[in-house]
């Protein structure tokens, strides 16, 4: 991977932002890991944020067992946490501009109705508009896609990017018919305000970071630099299944978990060989790293199960 230019002249900080809706797992903790070991290699900060703005989808407790598992694992926020819950404030102020620039607009279009489309909203197709129907789903608010609108970036690992967000996504969910916030839209908010440069996390949001850039791009945000980290792949090279991916880690264990992160990291094995606590692992880890090392896909278990009696992985 690779620098950028705009980004060196900031202070790097970095983040790793889980959603409350399980424990850690090996994902999660590729994830955390790899955006530690790069923010501690650019001397930066590296916070924690706690996407909780999905209630129906969480877990109870889960928060708390998240933040329990990363101290395990020696990872700690450098600054307090911070929770999406407590932030509603933030996002309709973004909302409220969108909407004032004409950006963002209501709508009543349910999943049925945009079946019939692909599933892409190039303009609103409610059948069920009639708000006195019983049946009539709440109103979501959503972004404008202008066509033409075709973002590229460079990601750090994965390479150039280019989406056509017209005709791949459409006019996306920043307010969710629920209710509840879209994803999308609070991450841009809160990258923003937490001053974040580089955004490291699992190659599974590749897709997400075009929209995200369309949006700081209609915020007026800066755009932080983009790593997308390897997807753990199964031995033939599909993405490892839910069960698989979701086993919970030891938190009571956690050497076999960190070690088989930071191989899937690309790193040599032999610097964590002769650690024996995790923070000798970390130290270890800080010194040897290589960020050139990360591949862009791992397939096969094998890194992840480096000690075959352990199910920490
Ligand atoms: N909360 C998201 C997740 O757990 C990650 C968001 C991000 O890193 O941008 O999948």
């Amino acid at each position: 991977m690779s620098g950028h230019a705009a980004a060196a002249t900031r202070r790097y900080r970095g983040r790793f932002a889980p959603s409350p809706t399980g424990d850690l797992h090996a994902g999660s903790l590729l994830a955390a890991f790899g955006s530690w070991l790069l923010a501690r290699h650019r001397g930066g900060d590296w916070l924690v944020r706690i996407e909780d703005l999905d209630p129906p989808r969480e877990v109870p407790g889960a928060a708390e067992r998240q933040l329990r598992a990363l101290a395990a694992f020696g990872l700690d926020s450098d600054e307090a946490v911070v929770r999406q819950s407590r932030r509603h404030a933030l996002y309709q102020q973004a909302l409220d501009r969108l909407i004032e620039q004409d950006r963002a607009f209501v709508c009543r279009c349910s999943r049925s109705d945009l079946a019939a489309v692909g599933g892409i909203h190039r303009r609103c197709v409610a059948t069920s508009s009639d708000a006195h129907k019983p049946a009539a789903p709440q109103a979501a608010i959503r972004l404008r896609v202008n066509d033409g609108d075709i973002v590229t970036f460079d990601d750090a690992i994965q390479g150039p990017q280019s989406q056509d967000l017209a005709h791949e996504v459409g006019d996306f969910v920043l307010r969710r018919a629920d209710g509840y916030w879209a994803y999308q839209l609070a991450v841009v908010v809160d990258d923003a305000d937490q001053g974040i440069t580089d955004v490291v996390r699992g190659a599974d949001l590749l897709d997400s970071t075009g929209r995200q850039i369309l949006l700081q791009r209609a915020l007026g945000l800066p755009t932080p630099t983009y790593a997308h980290l390897p997807l753990l792949l199964d031995a033939h090279g599909r993405k490892l299944s839910k069960s698989d991916a979701a086993r919970p880690l030891d938190p009571a264990d956690p050497l076999p978990a960190l070690r088989a992160a930071w191989q899937t990291l690309g790193q040599s094995a032999q610097a964590l060989d002769a650690v024996a606590t995790v923070t000798e692992a970390l130290d270890a880890a800080r010194v040897s790293f290589n960020p050139a090392q990360i591949p862009n896909h791992v397939s096969g278990l094998a890194a992840m199960h480096n000690d075959p009696g352990a199910n920490a992985v």
